[in-house]
This record gives C-alpha cells, structure tokens and sequence, in this order.
C-alpha cells in the first residue's frame, strides 16, 4: 500500500482527510511542519498533503524544504487551503506543489486528486529506476552511483559509522575482448558482476558498474582490516568462476580491488575518498593484478601479496 502524509494542525480537518484516504492508503499525520520534514525525510511517502496555514513554520517554508531535500523533492505536495488568495495558489505552484485542495473537502474530489498524483509518481520512479539500472549487468549504473553516493555518505556522517568504498577493474580486459570478441567479454562482465553482486546483499551495501569493466562498492559499518579481509574472498570467488582468459595474459579472469574504510567527517568528501579507492586499485594493478590493497584513514595500508 502506497504511503500519504498529511502535516495539518488541524486535527478535525486531518482525521477528515485521513478518514476519506484510509480506504486505499496507509496515512500518516504529522501534526507540526517540523514533524512532517522528519517523517517527509523518511524517503517513504508517495504524497504529501500540506496545510499551508499552520503556527511555526508554515506550509510554503515546509514545501521550500521539502523541495530542497533530495530525498523528498520528487514527492508530489498538494496543498490544502481555504484561502481563496489567488497569490497563495501561485506561490504553492511557483515552489513546487502539484496540486491544490481548497475546504470544504469533496471525498470524490479528494480522492480522484491524490489517485492521479500517485500514479504519475509511481510510473515517474518506474522510469527513473530503469534509467538508473545498466542493462548489460542490471546493476545500478553510474548515474544512480553518483546519486547514492551523496545519500549514503551523509547517512555515515550523521551515523558517525565506518564507510568503505572500492573499486574494482578487471584485469588485462582488453586482451580478452581482442582474443575472445567484444560479445563474449560483455557476458565477462555480467558475471563478474552477478559474483561480486552476491556477496554485496546487505542493505547498507551498495555496487554499481561504474564505467566499461569498472565496478564501484560503498558500504557502512566495519574497519577497514574486515573490509580487506572480505574484499579478498570476493576477489577470490571472481577467480573461482575459472573463466579462461588469453592465456598468454592470465589463465583466468580476475579483478583487482583498491578501497579505503575510514569514519566520515562532514568537511570530507566521498569523491576524495573514491579517488583514494582508485590509487589503492591502482597499487593492486602495479603489485601484479588479481590482488586486493586497503588503506585507512591514518594511511596504513593492507595489501595481497
Ligand atoms: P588492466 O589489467 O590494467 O585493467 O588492463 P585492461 O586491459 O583491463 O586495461 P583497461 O582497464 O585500461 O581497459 C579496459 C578495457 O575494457 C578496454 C575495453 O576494451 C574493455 N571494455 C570496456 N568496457 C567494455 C564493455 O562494455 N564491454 C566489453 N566487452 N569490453 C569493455
Ligand atoms: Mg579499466
Ligand atoms: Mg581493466
């Protein structure tokens, strides 16, 4: 069932709302604008509907935040007003909101209103999620990386937990595409990506394919000696596929993996740290591929040899 969320003072004209949306949604009341920001911030309502006229901070200040958020710009806001000021309804639309509801409240009205919104914001995500999925491996691609990114570093910031990232390239890649053909190194790429994928299933785990034969990780939790220690059996287990490779490159595909671990400051930032991810993959290639190389925050460094 698709969530709605009303942040109105008014607990009569909430419970009125709530009672005509019930039926087909699981409905929240957030009776404060601050309360609606905080449940808003959960990523999980498919529609907001807005008092505009509250005490504190008001309708239109909530939506300009809401709007800034890039968790909940997305979400469709209708605001509910009785102020027949034309100037309040354009300034609702100039900020963002998709629709208007004006009391007294029409179920039918309501309802047919709030249908609409929601099934243009599901068909919305439909899209955005297939254009943040590659194809060849049907993991998320850098587009949705790029965006991740941002969520789940300022999600380790607040969490003050350890976050990793790595990269991974596979090795000689272009010897196989020139022995093997161009087709047959893309299903390389596929199941190469399928293993490391299955070994980064918890939902703090997050793998994109990041260019060509790239691959980036970024995960929460754990120090940076577990990290290397698990990074090595999943380069293991990409070795354990036993893919012949050119044999006069490898005898099999394999990859190699830089990554950092560290407990993220507000005043870092991840592509510093992704950037640190690459010189460690880079160490990886230069000590002889198929390896893994860690570093820490204090720049110690674990490594295969
Ligand atoms: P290294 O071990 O140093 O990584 O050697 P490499 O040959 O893999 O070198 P590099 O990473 O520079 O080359 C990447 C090659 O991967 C180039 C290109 O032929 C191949 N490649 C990149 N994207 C794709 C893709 O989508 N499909 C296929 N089949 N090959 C790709
Ligand atoms: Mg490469
Ligand atoms: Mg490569």
């Amino acid at each position: 069932m698709e969530k709605v969320l009303i942040v109105d003072d008014s607990s009569t004209q909430a419970a009125q709302l709530k009672s005509i949306l019930d039926e087909d949604y699981e409905v929240t009341v957030a009776q404060t604008a601050e309360d609606g920001l905080s449940y808003a911030s959960s990523g999980n309502y498919s529609l907001i509907l807005l008092d505009v006229v509250m005490p504190g901070m008001d309708g239109f200040t909530l939506l300009k935040k809401l709007q800034d958020e890039i968790i909940t710009q997305n979400v469709p806001v209708i605001l509910i007003t009785s102020l027949s000021d034309i100037r309040h309804e354009q300034l609702g639309f100039t900020l963002g909101a998709v629709d208007y509801i004006s009391k007294p409240f029409h179920p039918l009205i309501v309802k047919a209103r709030v249908n609409t919104h929601i099934k243009l914001y599901r068909y919305r995500k439909q899209i955005e999620r297939q254009s943040m999925t590659d194809q060849l491996t049907g993991i998320a691609n850098r587009r949705q990386h790029d965006l991740y990114s941002i969520l789940k570093w300022n999600e380790a910031v607040r969490l003050k937990v350890p976050f990793s990232v790595c990269m991974f390239d596979i090795d000689h890649f272009k010897s196989y595409n020139d022995t093997f053909g161009h087709p047959a190194g893309d299903k390389v790429i596929a199941k190469v990506a399928k293993t490391i994928s299955s070994h980064l299933q918890r939902s703090t785990d997050f793998l994109s394919r990041y260019g060509g034969e790239e691959f980036v990780a970024f995960f929460l939790g754990g120090g940076a000696e577990q990290a290397f220690e698990y990074l090595k059996k999943v380069r293991q287990s990409v070795e354990d596929l036993h893919i012949p490779h050119d044999p006069s490159t490898a005898k099999w595909v394999t990859v190699s993996i830089g990554g950092v671990t560290l407990v993220p400051q507000r005043e870092n930032s991840y592509e510093v740290y992704l950037k640190i991810a690459d010189t460690m993959l880079y160490d990886a290639k230069r000590f002889g591929r198929n390896r893994v190389v860690w570093v820490n925050e204090k720049m110690e460094q674990w490594y295969e040899d």
